[in-house]
């Protein structure tokens, strides 16, 4: 995953709006930057393939439309966050921007801080939707994995225990993968939390505790009194595979 400074891309011809937005996206810590047209987007994008973590894109542009310059990026780019900035109000304008697909759809005039705040949640978004790729991806390369009565599943996203299969959510099928790449370690909260969740966005130690008594429905004949996902007294969980060995 790329690190350090969100690079965010405004393509916008009026020099005052870009002026104004490039320096309080700078002021905010992101590496921003203007391009005053569709093909000079497009050959940046064909120049620097992955490079952008979010476009911010104005409608009304000499040469070719925004809606062009999106469907163009949604070819090449799949989940970079695209945010519309544009003066039309009209809802069959916001309707074709979203069917070229745009992420967001703001009317000019708008107000810095609710931008700004949309774009921390489109940037978040994009950084959730990569980490999910790459654990799917990770996952995708496993094989079964069996302890006890009960078979893992990782490419399907299932536990079978008994013959009875259930279905894991991305979380629970990744905090799961963790215990068992992680078999027979002590892990604490905090240590689980860094790992599996992102540690920019707040999640108390209490929701481990709730993903631990999910898994335990999947994986314990008795989850009242677990014999594979062990709690650590004052520290966290341990997996245990090899219940008699
Ligand atoms: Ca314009």
């Amino acid at each position: 995953m790329k690190s350090g400074q969100r690079r965010i891309l405004i393509v916008e011809d009026e020099e005052a709006i870009a002026t104004g937005l490039r320096f309080n996206l700078q002021a905010e810590g992101y590496d921003a930057f203007v391009l005053p047209d569709g093909p000079s987007t497009l050959s940046y994008l064909d120049e620097h393939p992955g490079s952008l973590d979010l476009v911010l894109l104005d409608l009304m542009l000499p040469g070719m439309s925004g809606y062009e310059i999106c469907r163009s990026i949604r070819e090449t780019e799949d989940i970079l966050p695209i945010m519309v900035l544009s003066a039309r109000t009209l809802t069959e304008d916001k309707a074709h921007a979203f069917d070229c697909g745009a992420d967001q759809y703001m009317t000019k005039p708008f107000a810095i801080p609710e931008l700004m705040s949309r774009v921390r949640n489109l940037l978040a978004r994009n950084e959730r939707l990569i980490r999910i790729g790459e654990s799917k991806a990770r996952n995708q390369a496993k094989e079964n994995y069996l302890f006890g009565n009960v078979e893992v599943d990782f490419r399907q996203f299932q536990v079978i225990r008994d013959g009875e299969t259930h279905q894991l959510t991305t979380l629970e099928m990744q905090l799961l993968s963790y215990f068992i790449d992680h078999a027979n370690d002590v892990l604490s909260r905090s240590r689980i939390l860094k790992d599996v969740w992102d540690t920019s966005v707040e999640v108390s130690t209490r929701t481990i505790d709730n993903f631990v008594m999910r898994l335990r429905k999947y994986i314990e004949a008795d989850p009242t009194n677990p014999q594979h996902l062990i709690s650590v007294r004052g520290t966290g969980y341990r997996f245990v595979p090899d219940v008699d060995g």
